[in-house]
């Protein structure tokens, strides 16, 4: 498909690096521009291959119709400016899966997760029943490793599970998913979509070329709208009404008891729904009900989302460093029936946390810290809700522990982005997890 082409990579980063690999092993002719300086060794490496790389932050004057395809990286906007001239020249955009798809081995079978919500924990979860089954699997995509970089290891007849965000589903043409999970629609990344409508047209293209399978949410109005005409077998999943699998009797149910709730280490009916979709997958390549509830029995979550840390004088621990937002933090509350001790904080992008209320009742004490703290404060005073204030994450949570008794909850949910005083949200989630351990 793409051998001997000559080809426009915008973007090194980690997904253009491991396409430009694999495209200069297909005898492709490439230049890849990126605005920063990249990695030394990785540019080395690139051009003792014979690869052109070129740091410029006007990489569209460098496009032209020589050129037969553009491989963007995700990230970068849909209406950038090398996308605009490449659409006047007729050249397709594509991207990294996009051109893995077709380096494929023969009969691949390919399971992708999207949604707005849910994609990580699911992702991960079906890849570690599928592993625990001893099916021969590999984890890709938005998370685990770009699928160009898997094709060396891959062989026949073996099983891909992937991430995709509707960046990446937004330069698909061929791509072809086996099974497609699609576990909610909600509005977001309207910035760089500028539409709802836009976002949901590019989730829907996990369900191109008909998929054998795909698996829905059920008691999600948009993503049933959005899926109506779509003609493979569909298998809908809800935690919260009567669907193909479903909660019946404090346990998840799918053409029989699978597993009680209470013997589930992920809690939530927001993960009860991530591990639906695992199951229908699961039981797609026949995994047993034993090698199923072995996984779900010890499953703790990936790292940062609503993770359990530790349970330290009957107060137990839980990380949820990835909520940014107050949907996120909601989610979280609503999974807890105990006393809760919140840590809410961080960059301030003006949002109100008015919303989180309802979902307050459990909720012993706020301990608000970083750049909303003030904001925090105010609406924690406004409605009666006792708030202490901190500079920072390790103050706030050992203030927190300090003022916590046996059986309370301490959830670092915080409804905020990390920027004000982290780089990312992970490096959030590690600093609590550190001062959780300093903890006695
Ligand atoms: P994603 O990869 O889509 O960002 P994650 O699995 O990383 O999703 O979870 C991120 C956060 O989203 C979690 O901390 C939780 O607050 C929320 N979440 C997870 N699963 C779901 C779901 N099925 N429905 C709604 N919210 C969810």
């Amino acid at each position: 498909m793409y051998d001997n082409k000559k080809m426009f990579i915008l973007g090194m980063a980690r997904s253009g690096y491991e396409v430009a690999k694999v495209l200069v092993k297909h005898n492709c002719e490439i230049l890849i521009t990126d605005m920063k300086e990249q990695d030394e060794e990785k540019v080395k490496e690139l051009k003792e291959l014979g690869i052109n790389l070129i740091i410029t932050d006007k990489p569209e004057e460098l496009l032209d119709d020589s050129f037969a395809y553009v491989v963007k990286n995700p990230g970068i906007k849909v209406d950038h400016k090398v996308c605009l001239k490449a659409k006047e020249l007729n050249i397709p955009v594509i991207n990294e899966l996009e051109v893995a798809y077709h380096y494929l081995p023969k009969n691949t079978k390919i399971v992708a997760v999207t949604g707005s919500n849910g994609k990580t924990t699911t992702t991960t979860l079906t890849y570690e029943i599928l592993k625990s089954a001893g099916l021969p699997v590999h984890l890709g995509g938005n998370i685990g490793y770009p699928m160009c970089s898997l094709l060396d290891e891959l062989k026949e007849n073996e099983i891909i599970v992937i991430e995709l965000s509707a960046q990446q589903l937004h330069d698909f043409y061929d791509f072809r998913t086996d099974i497609g999970i699609l576990t909610n629609l909600t509005p977001v990344h309207l910035d760089h979509f500028k539409t709802y409508e836009n976002y949901k047209r590019c989730k829907k293209k996990i369900f191109n070329h008909n998929t054998s399978l795909v698996i829905l949410n059920g008691g999600n109005q948009d993503v049933i709208d959005l899926t109506n005409d779509i003609k493979s077998k569909k298998v809908y999943f809800s935690s919260s009404k009567e669907c193909d699998i479903c909660i019946k009797n404090n346990a998840i149910y799918y053409n029989e008891e699978i597993i009680k709730l209470d013997d589930i280490r992920l809690k939530g009916n927001h993960n009860y729904e991530n591990i639906m979709c695992a199951i229908v997958v699961a039981k797609y390549f026949n995994v047993s009900n034993e090698v199923i509830k072995e996984i779900l029995t010890t499953f703790a979550g990936v790292e940062h989302r609503l993770e359990f840390v530790k349970e330290l004088n009957k107060r137990s621990f839980y990380n949820d460093s990835k909520a940014t937002n107050v949907t996120s933090t909601i989610i979280a509350l609503d999974s807890f029936k105990q006393p809760t001790i919140l840590l809410l904080g961080g960059l301030d992008r003006g949002h109100s946390f008015d919303e989180l209320l309802p979902h307050m009742n459990n909720v012993k004490f706020v301990v608000c810290y970083g750049e909303t703290k003030e904001r925090i404060l105010d609406f924690c005073n406004k409605n009666n809700i006792t708030c202490y204030k901190k500079d920072n994450l390790e103050e706030a949570t050992i203030l927190a522990y300090d003022n916590s008794k046996e059986n309370d909850v301490i959830l670092l949910s915080p409804a905020c982005a990390s920027w004000d005083q982290y780089e990312k949200f992970e490096d959030r989630g590690d600093d609590f997890k550190r001062v959780i351990n300093s903890l006695r």
